[in-house]
């Protein structure tokens, strides 16, 4: 099948010719992201490969279905940047990779948790500097403390476990509890008990309407003083500002994020000459208590390798049955 595969980074023309060579599907690769404007260089191809900050709205697919799009292939778990409804009016199927590495994002969510409580970030740049003093790098033990889990998904369950092995008391939230899991030793409990008990909290849930800003102004005033928030999902989640006034105030303690509502305009460039414009933004990189990554949770070899490997499958399994088995559909949006 002809693709053609939007917002490509070198990393992932690599991992999909490699995979790609066991499917012998015709690949054209642009590096600029997707949107109405930019879908009108489709020409021929029945298949777009897409990723997390395309403009997957109503005006791209209608210039799509013109030009005979058929499949929306995302190289990404989340579609919460696809109108779904659109997409079904327009006959364009849109498949996704539910799986590729769960084990890549929660490793880098703990990743966040230990950098900003030991202090690492601070660490390295104070030993370069030939300093070796130890004054404010005073971290605390993770073992022991109670750790909140939001979501107990792929991700969030991985992340529950190795909070688990460090010795915490994890309670975990989520609409759909998973009964045998809960056998393992987390605790559900609402949503709000677990914000005021816990001293770390970790978001791994989905962008949904209902989850929107779910750590608003007043989940925050709920926490713990003193309290780590860390956000490896959606960047929306979060009510960035009210997180900046929390930081402030001192009444959040850390927060680490992988993650931030307005990263389509920043995160994947290289934009180290430029100002950057987002004030929310540029505030959030001057605490020191906080440690931004720019959506990498996923980048290990191991995650590219699945998301080339799997999607290559949607696109052979819709070319050849007309559907496919990891096929995004509107009963998905609500989970
Ligand atoms: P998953 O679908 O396996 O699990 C999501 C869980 O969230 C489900 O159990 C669901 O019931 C639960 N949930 C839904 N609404 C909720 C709510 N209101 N409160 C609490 N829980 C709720 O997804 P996953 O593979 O574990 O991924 C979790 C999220 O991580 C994805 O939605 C995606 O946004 C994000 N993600 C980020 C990266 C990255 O590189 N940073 C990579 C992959 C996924």
């Amino acid at each position: 099948m002809n693709v053609f595969v939007y917002s490509t980074k070198s990393y992932d023309r690599t991992f999909l010719e490699q995979e790609n060579a066991g499917f012998g599907h015709a690949l054209t690769f642009l590096e600029a992201r997707l949107n109405s404007k930019t879908a009108q260089l489709v020409d021929g191809h029945e298949a777009v490969c897409a990723f997390v900050n395309d403009e997957l709205d109503a005006a791209t697919f209608e210039v799509l279905a013109a030009r005979g799009v058929r499949l929306v292939a995302l190289r990404c778990a989340g579609f919460n940047n696809v109108d779904l409804d659109a997409a079904a009016r327009l006959k364009i199927t849109i498949a996704r990779v539910p799986a590729y590495s769960p084990h890549a994002v929660a490793e880098h969510t703990i990743a966040l948790l230990l950098a900003l409580n030991r202090k690492v970030h601070r660490a390295y740049n104070r030993v370069r500097d030939g300093n070796f003093s130890l004054d404010g790098l005073l971290g605390f033990d993770i073992n022991g403390l109670t750790a909140g889990v939001i979501g107990t998904g792929k991700i969030g369950r991985i992340v529950a476990r190795i909070l688990m092995g460090f010795g915490c008391h994890v309670l975990v939230h989520d609409p759909y509890p998973d009964a045998e899991f809960a056998e393992t030793g987390p605790r559900y409990v609402p949503r709000d008990e677990l914000l005021a008990s816990s001293d770390i909290i970790t978001l791994h849930c989905p962008l949904t309407p209902a989850t929107h800003h779910m750590i608003d102004a007043e989940a925050l005033t709920r926490m713990k003083r003193g309290a780590t928030l860390i956000n490896t999902s959606r960047g929306a989640l979060v009510d960035a500002k009210a997180v900046v006034e929390a930081l402030k105030s001192g009444s959040l303690g850390f927060l680490g994020l992988d993650v931030y509502e307005e990263e389509a305009d920043l995160f994947f460039e290289d934009l180290s000459g430029k100002v950057i414009q987002d004030d929310v933004f540029a505030r959030l990189t001057t605490f020191p208590n906080v440690i931004i990554t720019g959506h990498q949770a996923f980048f290990t070899r191991n995650a590219l390798e699945n998301i080339a490997r799997t999607t290559c499958e949607n696109v052979r399994e819709f070319e050849e049955t007309g559907a496919c088995t990891n096929e995004v559909t509107t009963a998905l949006r609500s989970r």
